[in-house]
């Protein structure tokens, strides 16, 4: 295994600016004067103490959402002014990528190369493209049976709470804020309590772009405090979460609980990825080996659960073993490198105990199973075969780079064997029969299917889950409508009583 050096290749130290609450468009201590640490995973370092909002802090943040929304400008500007100022948003980011890129992957542990030329200016672009709808909202005029005529108004739901994950700070970030921001949403974001660093950077540039007081505000602080809050708030219109499914379900209930909010849940994962047996095993063994270590198997639509024909399955398992022994893992600085750290202790131990149950359980273990070094939180890529549905690791979302490699015979069984599972966020296919891949795409049952392909994103393709991966779409124009409320406005055609 070509495990890199753990140690750091960041020849810089950039001065963390921002660690405290942003709320009504200033930095503050929170309430409680309390904070937090964020580590560095390469090493467990602290990089820096952070405000730890809490109830009170949620509370201040709506009042200044509340006041930003029923009396500020931000929904009343016209559509195109929302859009100038968040393209403004935009070119800020872009001229402060290499800063975001380091803080990123000092916080999250992902590849420098990646934030830099993809993840930090995708922000800008996601930014844009939702700058570019916000002046082309618009409702309906209805056909009425009867001597009425009516419309429809689309307007912003009013104050949203976003609740995101840590495993892509930035893109969760600008996936929930963009279009809540282009609809006239005003916003509470709180970034998971083991990536903060970003989501504060981008506050500063939010209010530096213009974006008036009150409208996006960002608590730092814990799931039970601080995201309770949130999902319990009687005067937040909307809830909109990225996370795990048993999170979810708790958002879900607070929400029932409190004051009825429309929620957005987008959850975990264990998508399957199904070679067959007329695959170009060169190109199926990349997009499996790809599909399960890109950002260190913390992406909630890694291609966890691989099934490959029976007929290739042999050549397709040495390739695949192969290429995962080569795989570059260390200093996500490093520009060889291809996996960083897991995100913090609590991910790198639970990853690390569902390998030791795939081995009690009577998984082969093809490659991996082991952390790297003995400082920072690096796994071997593992590869799993001989494993069964009802194993733990072929059930569970292990949010890791390990994968569950299993054998089948007719394109029926894959389908039906793919299907068994309580997630439905993603699926990919191996064929270069159209037959099979329409037929199987339109078996899956998930949100998102790729063929031939794998992590095929981008921002104008809805993203979200079936069954308990959750519902709710990001991106898209789906995305901006959830953010909206549909008004039906009715009047009689002729001066008659109705
Ligand atoms: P998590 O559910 O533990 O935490 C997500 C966020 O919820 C964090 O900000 C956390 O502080 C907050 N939170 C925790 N408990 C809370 C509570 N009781 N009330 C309100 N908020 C609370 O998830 P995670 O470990 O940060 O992220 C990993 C999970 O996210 C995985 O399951 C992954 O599949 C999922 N995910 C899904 C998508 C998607 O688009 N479907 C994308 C990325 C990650």
């Amino acid at each position: 295994m070509g495990s890199g050096s753990n140690g750091t290749t960041l020849e810089k130290m950039p001065t963390i600016k921002f660690t405290k609450l942003f709320i009504n468009g200033e930095f503050v201590d929170s309430v409680s004067g309390k904070t937090f640490e964020t580590i560095d995973p390469r090493n467990g370092s602290v990089l820096a103490k952070i405000a730890e909002g809490d109830k009170n802090d949620v509370d201040l943040a709506v009042k200044a959402a509340r006041a930003g929304f029923d009396h500020g400008p931000w929904p009343r500007l016209s559509g195109y002014e929302r859009g100038r100022i968040m393209t403004k948003f935009a070119d800020l980011i872009e001229q402060n990528v290499e800063e975001l890129a380091t803080l990123e992957s000092l916080d999250a542990g992902k590849l420098f190369s990646w934030n830099k030329m993809f993840d930090i200016p995708g922000q800008a672009a996601t930014l844009r493209y939702y700058a570019g709808a916000a002046d082309k909202i618009h409702g309906d005029v209805l056909k009425m049976s009867r001597e009425l005529q009516a419309y429809t108004l689309l307007e912003p739901i009013g104050v949203v709470g976003h609740i995101i994950p840590w495993n892509f700070p930035s893109t969760m970030f600008f996936a929930k804020v963009s279009p809540a921001l282009a609809a006239g949403c005003t916003m509470i974001i709180k970034p998971a309590e083991q990536t903060p660093l970003t989501a504060l950077f981008y506050a500063h540039l939010a209010k530096l772009a213009g974006i008036p007081v009150g409208v996006l505000n960002v608590v730092t602080g814990f799931g039970p405090t601080a995201g309770a809050a949130i999902s319990s708030h009687v005067d937040i219109d909307m809830v909109s979460f990225t996370g795990s499914t048993e999170v979810g379900r708790e958002i879900m209930k607070a929400a029932a609980m409190s004051n009825l909010k429309p929620v957005s849940l987008e959850l975990g994962g264990k998508s399957p990825l199904i070679i067959f047996d007329d695959a170009d095993i060169e190109m199926a063994s990349d997009l499996a080996l790809m599909g399960i270590l890109f950002n260190k198997g913390e992406i909630c639509v890694a291609s966890s659960r691989v099934y490959v024909q029976e007929g290739i399955y042999d050549e397709f398992v040495k390739k695949l073993v192969e290429k995962a022994k080569a795989w570059v893992v260390g200093d996500p600085f490093d520009p060889q490198v291809r996996q960083g750290p897991q995100v913090d202790k609590t991910q790198f131990d639970k990853i690390l105990s569902y390998i030791e149950h795939g081995k009690r359980e009577g998984g082969t273990l093809l490659t991996g199973g082991k952390r790297i070094g003995n400082e920072g939180y690096y796994i071997e890529p593992t590869i799993f075969a001989d494993v069964k549905e009802d194993m733990l690791i072929v059930k569970d979302e292990i949010f890791g780079p390990v994968m569950a490699l299993m054998k089948f015979k007719t394109i029926e069984e894959g389908i039906t064997r793919a299907n068994n599972s309580k997630y439905g966020l993603a699926a990919g296919i191996v064929t270069k029969d159209l037959n099979v891949a329409n037929t199987v795409s339109r078996s899956i049952r998930a949100g998102i299917i790729w063929i031939n392909c794998y992590f095929a994103f981008d921002r104008d393709c809805p993203y979200g889950g079936y069954k308990m991966s959750g519902f709710g779409r990001d991106f898209g124009l789906e995305a901006l409508h959830k953010y909206l409320q549909v008004k039906s406005v009715v009047t009689p055609i002729y001066n008659s009583p109705w």
